[in-house]
């Protein structure tokens, strides 16, 4: 099984199909200034030729853009006529004696270079679009034939090391199920493509040319996250099971997305959204998500070669809750350490990592990333109503230092005058035995709780959450995690407060029924499961779920727990 990035939701089954590059070789040479005309007409030739390829692309691609400038082949097109990178080639080659491809190889690089040194991720993403340029405009240097996509006659997913916009482009998408690539990010313009045509895709699947071969059978599973070459029957079943439910939700989407998540009896909860970073609002908005109870900004960490800055964050979180137009958004403080990992942090070897170095105890331990990050969330709250959540609390010690470290940004912000909301809600994630168990003190230092059900049910159950060999004893069902959930919502409550999920529980259809009756408030999840979890909200009494929760609650082992809840949802 192989996993990525989710570019774009959805689930394909397919043969696939990789693809293979001609490999762009160029020598290094020195030309004979006799030859200098010869490549400039090459260079010349070449790119009124990419001109014209463009051009076609770019009508050809109208639909998949709401106006003219979104169309990035525009923006390619105005590159290749840049007049200073033509004078830079041609000066390449008259002056250094380059060869055309040598010159455009140059400019490329450069190009490249001075992108990777911008902090901006969007920006970064735009690399993709400079090689695709620089790529195509090679070839026609170098008269190598580009992928021909029209040879594609049989439906297919496609598996390639990377995809460029163009490629994408010519594609027949009769044909095209889903694709797998194993470079870009969930900005990158292949990703923005597939989740407007949307194609299933996943990104950023390392080694999956090397693990898929040709003609393999996949299941590209767009829901989950998981890729599964030449699964058995009973694998094919259960995901073509979660395909039709995937499919049906979507057709329902548009006629409940706006309605409320509200029982017959009229008992309203939250539901919203799961995002990684700031596109994945546009899934929670297109779901219906009421507003975002998890926003892993762990994600703005990651793929670069040092810390974000206050400015960088602040960027992305004021776009955020700018997006959210005043809707909540809960910002939760990097929780890198574990199975995320960030090289440029140089972590400690450790033996036990989810028992390790993560999260807030990276935070209380490097005050200056936390005091960053806390500065960034304060200064963006003015633009849209933010939440802050802690994770991995183990003790009141812990969120208390942590609440001393936003009051001295608070008062160093309101000495240089910046704008903040100063009410801004403060809540923890509860997610180790340790915080669900003393959640009685916990509560009385915050605003609310996010229960986190991941780690949770590997921590109260001493079950690594990534280890397969274990993976059957991993069960959020578990009494005991049940009893602990139950016990963190009533907490809540005796206060005054309330407590969300942000979970993969909080998205899963068997337990829906019993949360509600358990009397959980937020349902936080993947944005693409927000249909079908409304659904079952909006269908069931909250008095009947209330009576499933007490007598689930009872149970002593998970197989009486899943058998009342199968009952009573049949
Ligand atoms: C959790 O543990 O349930 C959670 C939401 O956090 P993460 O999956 O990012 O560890
Ligand atoms: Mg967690």
């Amino acid at each position: 099984m192989i996993s990525g990035i989710l570019a774009s939701p959805g689930i394909a089954f397919g043969k696939a199909l990789l693809l293979q590059e001609e490999p762009i070789i160029i020598y290094k040479k020195k030309i004979l200034p006799i030859n200098i005309h010869k490549e400039i007409n090459k260079f010349y030739h070449a790119k009124n030729q990419t001109i014209q390829q463009l051009e076609k692309i770019k009508n050809k691609s109208n639909n998949f853009f709401k106006n003219q400038e979104e169309n990035i082949f525009t923006s390619h097109i105005m590159i290749l006529e840049d007049k200073e990178l033509e004078k830079e080639i041609i000066s390449s080659i008259t002056e250094n004696l380059n060869t055309a491809e040598n010159a455009v190889e140059l400019m490329i690089s450069e190009q490249i270079k001075n992108l990777n040194n911008i902090k901006d991720e969007y920006l970064k993403n735009r690399i993709i679009d400079i090689r695709d340029i620089g790529n195509r405009l090679l070839k026609n240097i170098l008269n190598i034939h580009t992928m021909n996509f029209k040879i594609i006659k049989e439906k297919v997913i496609l598996i390639a090391r990377d995809l460029t916009p163009s490629e994408i482009a010519q594609m027949n998408f009769k044909y095209i199920l889903g694709f797998i690539t194993e470079l870009g990010g969930s900005t990158a313009h292949t990703a923005i493509m597939a989740r407007s045509l949307e194609i299933p895709a996943i990104v950023g699947a390392t080694n999956s040319t090397n693990q898929i071969k040709n003609n393999d059978f996949i299941i590209l599973d767009g829901i989950n996250n998981k890729i599964i070459i030449n699964p058995n029957q009973e694998t094919i079943k259960k995901i073509q099971k979660i395909q039709i439910e995937y499919y049906f939700q979507k057709k329902q989407l548009n006629k409940i997305r706006n309605l409320p998540s509200i029982t017959i009896d009229n008992h309203e909860v939250e539901i919203s959204a799961n995002i990684g970073n700031i596109n994945d609002i546009t899934n929670a908005k297109k779901y219906g998500a009421k507003s975002i109870g998890l926003y892993r900004t762990e994600f703005l960490f990651m793929e670069r070669s040092q810390l974000p800055s206050e400015e960088e964050q602040f960027l992305a979180y004021k776009e955020v809750a700018q997006k959210m137009h005043n809707k909540p958004v809960t910002i939760r403080t990097m929780d890198i350490g574990g199975d995320k990992e960030i090289p440029y942090m140089n972590f400690p070897k450790e033996e036990n990592p989810f028992l390790g170095w993560r999260a807030i105890r990276i935070s209380l331990d490097k005050k200056e990333i936390l005091h960053t990050q806390l500065k960034a969330i304060l200064r963006a709250s003015q633009f849209g109503k933010l939440r802050i959540l802690f994770p991995m609390i183990i003790s009141l010690e812990e969120i208390q230092s942590l609440k001393k470290e936003i009051q001295k940004i608070k008062i160093e912000l309101n000495q240089k005058k910046i704008i903040f909301d100063t009410n801004i809600p403060i809540g923890i994630m509860i997610e180790t035995p340790a915080a669900a168990i003393i959640a009685k003190f916990l509560i009385q230092e915050v605003d609310f709780f996010s229960i986190g059900t991941n780690d949770l049910t590997q921590y109260t159950l001493a079950v690594d959450r990534g280890n397969d060999v274990i993976s059957k004893l991993y069960n959020p069902f578990s009494p005991s995690v049940l009893y602990l959930i139950q016990k963190i919502i009533n907490v809540s409550h005796q206060y005054g407060k309330w407590t969300g999920m942000c979970g993969e529980l909080a998205g899963n259809e068997q337990a829906t029924i019993l949360l509600l009756g358990m009397g959980l408030d937020e349902f936080s999840m993947n944005p693409a499961f927000i249909p079908k979890i409304k659904n079952i909200i909006r269908k069931v009494k909250l008095h009947d779920a209330k009576k499933l929760a007490k007598k689930v609650l009872q149970q002593s082992t998970i197989q009486n727990v899943t058998k009342l809840i199968n009952n009573f949802m049949t």
